[in-house]
């Protein structure tokens, strides 16, 4: 349930909102927008204690919430979030690239790869640690000794870094050496991740599961802002279909659809999405025309010899040849939020 307070509604009067909504046996989430608060009940209460405050001082209205997701719904929360990672906001105008190998491999790689990327115009670093591999027998990721070449290459760049976490165990270390964790496609269902990752003070990358509707993937970005973080980012990267030619079928109207239903910002990863290289810049202009906050796109210095994702990987050239693709849409899509913003603000 969502109570509206009005535009005039006292500090006093939401307090009063809020402890009722407590006293009813649910959680009161406050959002404060530019002319009015919101106060959603979540949980399992009595919901005719919370309609009841209809008739509350300050109330303007008393309104189901439509979808199964609360908290992360644009009824909740209209107005857009911003995710600031190691100052990088993601989600306010213009559009993020995040760029780096799929795995890192060793410290030359990495900080060729992020001297390049940067130099190219990539506004974070992204590399592997801990890889989630079909096979047992694959390289499994360089684990704490990737951390510290991925926090140099901070060090070196300044660029932030995300990296992904699987398992609950290795939370803190990443949260020591990384400004943003990604939780990957596989785990997104991953509820113990989830509620671990809701209790940590760093923003999170949700990537859609390979399998997942996008209903399920925003009631995951619920586990996280209902467990208390609510620095967190969307990420399409494909989704399984019949289609046998690329490695995933990259769902473009969902990038739109989540960014309709949801305050987060949403990103796109045309390099899981496509599984080629020769895809990337198609789908990353269309995935920006559509909306989308941010791209995240792997390069390697030699995509050849990969050792996870060569096929969908970009070699230096190819990479600066991508961000030349995008600059125009780019630049148009900072233009546009700019003005979106200044619409929603008269
Ligand atoms: C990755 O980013 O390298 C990765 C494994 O992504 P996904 O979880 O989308 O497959
Ligand atoms: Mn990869």
């Amino acid at each position: 349930m969502i109570v509206n307070m009005s535009e005039k509604a006292t500090e006093p009067e939401i307090a009063h909102v809020i402890e009722r909504i407590r006293e009813a046996g649910y959680q009161p989430h406050v959002t404060r927008g530019v002319s009015r608060t919101i106060v959603a009940a979540v949980g399992n209460g009595r919901r005719h204690e919370i309609e009841a405050l209809l008739v509350a001082p300050g109330v303007e209205n008393v309104v189901a919430i439509a979808q199964p997701f609360k908290l992360v719904s644009r009824q909740v929360k209209p107005e857009r979030t911003v995710v600031n990672v190691g100052g990088v906001a993601i989600g306010g105008a213009g559009v993020v690239v995040i760029a780096g190998p799929c795995s890192v491999e060793s410290r030359e790689q990495l900080l060729s790869t992020a001297h390049a990327v940067k130099k190219a115009g990539a506004t974070m670093l992204r590399g592997g640690a801990y890889k989630p591999r079909t096979s047992p027998y694959d390289f499994q990721g360089l684990g704490l000794e990737a951390l510290k070449i991925l926090r140099e290459a901070r060090e070196q760049t300044g660029l932030p870094v995300v990296t992904e976490v699987m398992s609950t165990e290795d939370v803190d270390i990443i949260c020591e050496h990384v400004d943003m964790l990604q939780v990957g496609a596989r785990n997104m269902q991953n509820f113990a991740l989830l509620r671990r990752l809701a209790t940590v003070n760093k923003p999170v990358l949700l990537k859609r599961g390979p399998s997942a509707t996008v209903k399920e993937w925003l009631l995951a970005a619920e586990y996280l802002l209902s467990g208390g973080n609510s620095q967190v980012v969307l990420c399409e990267r494909g989704i399984k279909t019949f289609e046998t030619e690329m490695r995933n079928t990259f769902d473009l109207a969902a990038v739109a659809l989540a960014r309709d239903l949801s305050h987060l910002p949403v990103m796109a990863d045309p390099s899981h999405g496509t599984g080629k290289q020769s895809l990337i810049a198609a789908v990353s202009r269309a995935a920006v025309a559509v909306g989308a906050d941010g791209l995240i796109i792997e390069v390697h210095p030699c995509p050849e010899r990969a050792l996870s994702d060569g096929a969908q990987s970009l070699d230096f050239a190819g990479f600066e040849k991508v961000m030349k693709a995008i600059a125009e849409p780019l630049r148009k899509a900072a233009v546009s939020v700019q003005q979106e913003t200044n619409l929603a603000k008269v």
